[in-house]
């Protein structure tokens, strides 16, 4: 029997997390038992805090004192200072720990909540001597050389750590045949979940699909090195009628770009046409939006795309490797206005090498597109981070970074992988300017009149599937 965890973040839509219900789907196919827990909070993000952290693993000093009490057979978290949003999380997977069956035990790893997995993976150490417990998820598949995964597999944390699709890892796992580190593939027989009725009931009337992984652009600040790689569409189509069949009113598609090609997203759209969901979302680049694909897209009920567009200044643009042209998004926007899909773009403030000319003009055009369509246009902006794997990461000259690394003297044992882990970052703006800019950003981006179709988002919840 297989235990999946995951702690989701749930500030946004409140629907059922993907990739693990992908996973146990792959695995019951092949015969293993496997519940999935799916913990629903709105957690803390920790940028918000300082916003030079580097978040891969912001929680070294708690979890060196986590380490300390695990090793004296202590209470994990005796002496370590909780907000109540932890106590919250951390008293639900606890209760639910004693009655997961079976001693594997699979996290769902993001970069939010990796210190809430390692607080459970010690107590899972601590309740089930001989369990085998894994992190995969996108946080351990960052980067080629992962020193999170490191020091948690040499501290004896975890027993494996896992790249990119966990599926066949997780079956080898099962079979007792397994290395620390593994790396899964993605392929095109992606194992849709068979959601029954009780999950429409006990989740959002909406559902999480994937189409394809991976996506073939390389943005300098994200870490998705995954291959590209496009699902079989039938069993796609197949999937979403089985589950409108189930009382599913719609569909948010998780492929990291819908439109890599435009043939591949009208083959979507007339799926969606036949499908015929009162709603559905996805993820678009901003290049291959045209006017007969939103055509398409509006006539099968497309109401939200979500577009990474960063920054309007075309020089941080080019630098990012986006090509950026102004006219080329305010044509976008109007295409998108026009067939009454909602553009939610992202926009990241405090990118290396940016001036604050070139902050100002994206600040400037974010309140003239917001003043000329008001809110059926809205904004989503965020913060510079830096992420292992990305090509700031591993280039951080090459773009004016300098990184400030932990210090080994604070667990001698581990000392040598802990001073490989960068602390602090700078791109050479200061944390109290960065935090306004993002404030005055936020404040022009969207208006809290706007309210998410059939959202559903509560401050805690969970679900066993
Ligand atoms: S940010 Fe989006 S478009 Fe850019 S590389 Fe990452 S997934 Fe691709």
């Amino acid at each position: 029997m297989i235990n999946l965890i995951s702690i989701c973040n749930n500030s946004f839509t409140g629907t059922v997390s993907s990739s693990i219900n992908y996973l146990k789907q792959f695995l019951e196919d092949r015969g293993h038992e496997t519940t999935c827990y799916d913990y629903f909070y709105t957690l803390p993000n920790p940028v918000f805090i300082r916003p030079d952290h580097v978040m891969e693993m912001n929680i070294i000093p708690e979890f060196v004192k986590m380490y300390k009490n695990w090793k004296k057979n202590l209470p994990i978290i005796h002496n370590i200072e909780l907000s109540q949003i932890d106590q919250i999380v951390l008293k639900d997977l606890f209760s639910d720990l004693k009655y997961m069956k079976g001693n594997i035990f699979g996290f769902q790893v993001s970069t939010v909540n990796l210190g809430y997995s390692i607080i459970a993976a010690m107590k899972i150490r601590q309740m089930y001597k001989d369990s085998i417990i894994v992190f995969g998820g996108y946080h351990m598949s960052l980067g080629l050389e992962n020193k999170v995964a490191k020091l948690l597999l040499k501290s004896g944390v975890i027993d494996c750590a896992v790249r990119d699709d966990g599926s066949e890892p997780m079956l080898k796992i099962a079979n007792n045949d397994y290395e620390e580190i593994m790396s899964g593939k993605f392929s095109v027989d992606i194992p849709h979940p068979k959601y029954t009725k009780n999950d429409v009931i006990e989740t959002n009337p909406v559902f999480p699909s994937v189409s394809s992984y991976g996506c073939p652009f390389k943005c300098f600040f994200c870490a998705s090195k995954r291959d590209n790689v496009f699902g079989d569409l039938g069993s796609f189509r197949d999937h979403l009628l089985h589950c409108k069949d189930l009382g599913f009113k719609g569909t948010e598609i998780n492929d990291d770009n819908l439109n890599i090609t435009l043939s591949r997203a009208m083959e979507i759209a007339d799926i969606m046409c036949d499908v015929n969901f009162d709603y559905w979302t996805g993820w678009a680049n901003q290049k291959n939006i045209n006017n007969e694909l939103m055509e398409k897209f509006h006539l099968s009920n497309c109401k939200v795309l979500m577009i990474g567009i960063e920054c309007f200044s075309a020089s941080v643009a080019e630098n990012m490797g986006k090509e950026r042209i102004i006219k080329d998004v305010m044509n976008t926007i109007d295409i998108m206005v026009k067939h009454e899909i909602l553009p939610c773009m992202t926009l990241i403030t405090s990118m290396p090498g940016e001036t604050e000319e070139e902050y100002e003009f994206t600040l400037k055009t974010t309140i003239e597109i917001r003043k000329k369509y008001g809110d059926k246009v809205i904004f989503v902006p965020s913060i510079f981070q830096m992420y292992p794997g990305s090509d700031t990461y591993n280039n951080p000259e090459k773009f004016g970074i300098s990184f400030e690394y932990w210090d080994g003297n604070i667990l001698p044992e581990f000392g040598e992988i802990i001073e490989t882990i960068p602390k602090t970052f700078s791109v050479g703006i200061s944390n109290e300017k960065i935090m306004e800019r993002w404030k005055q950003l936020n404040a022009e981006s969207y208006s809290k009149r706007i309210i998410i179709p059939y959202s559903k988002s509560k401050q805690k919840r969970k679900l066993i599937r």
